[in-house]
């Protein structure tokens, strides 16, 4: 997989931020590709990824590598996601809606999940997003907002909020997750999980963080398991239906499980 995806020149997130999982999930076979380059114009305080004012310019051949790559590797999911591209008009919102559209044009039965940055909350390029009609629609929050300024100074709660209720209106599965261990308090985690139930979302990720480098933020806490239970079981309570929590647990991570449920289930 690795020797394929260097030859395409493609990124995945799964070995750029030293997932946990990445053994698993490469075999199963399934794959978070990062597309519009590797450098990213905002500095959130946990993230390791290159950070500067001039990205790489918009590959056009990169919808298509991605959707060719797909099909060579026989992947059943993929999530596609990205750097923030604040220097971009739409933020990058058309280049996710033609890699969906490649991959749906070539590939006839697949999962297919992103994962996006805010688009600074803009209509018009959440709304291409949108219209392309991924599988689930994902973006995270991260954090809880007492800890934005320095976990993601150049985001906003309330907007990331708002971009996961704009998703549900459009009629898709909704997913966000948090990192733990970064200094907050069980109360403010359970508040998040109250305000993601009333955007409507549909899935959410609890996972611990880890320090990707030293020029990073600090674990302040390694969660106990018993916590990360104890806050699946707060979100299930308030209705959140798929609630993933555990110290190892990952944005992207078991899709395909939630997709059986889903298709099991009615989702909210
Ligand atoms: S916006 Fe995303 S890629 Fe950019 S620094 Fe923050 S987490 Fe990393």
């Amino acid at each position: 997989m690795k020797a394929i995806l260097r030859k395409r020149n493609l990124h995945t997130v799964c070995e750029s931020a030293r997932c946990p999982n990445i053994g698993e999930c490469f075999s199963k076979p399934t794959a978070t590709f990062m597309i519009l380059g590797d450098v990213c114009t905002r500095t959130c305080g946990f993230c390791s990824i290159d950070k500067g004012a001039t990205p790489l310019l918009v590959d056009p051949h990169e919808p298509m590598n991605i959707a060719v790559t797909a099909k060579e590797l026989g992947l059943k999911h993929v999530v596609v996601t990205s750097v923030t591209r604040d220097d971009l008009l739409d933020g990058g919102a058309g280049q996710f809606a033609l890699t969906i559209k490649a991959i749906r044009d070539n590939i006839s039965r697949i999962l297919i999940e992103v994962l996006t940055p805010d688009f600074n909350g803009d209509e018009g390029a959440l709304a291409s997003v949108f219209e392309a009609r991924p599988d689930i629609f994902n973006h995270n929050l991260e954090t809880v907002p007492s800890l934005y300024s320095i976990v993601r100074p150049q985001a906003d709660y309330r907007r990331s909020l708002e971009v996961l209720e704009k998703s549900k209106k459009a009629g898709l599965i909704t997913k966000s997750g948090i990192m733990v261990g970064l200094g907050e308090t069980p109360e403010e985690v359970r508040e998040v999980l109250k305000d993601l139930k009333a955007s409507g979302c549909d899935a959410v990720t609890i996972g611990q963080y880890l320090r990707p480098t030293r020029g990073n933020l600090e674990v302040k806490e390694y969660v106990e398991p018993d916590v990360f239970k104890e806050y699946e079981e707060f979100g299930k309570s308030l209705g959140l239906g798929h609630v993933y929590s555990g110290p190892f647990v990952r944005s992207s991570y078991n899709a395909e499980k939630l997709m059986e449920e889903l298709n099991g289930n009615q989702v909210n």
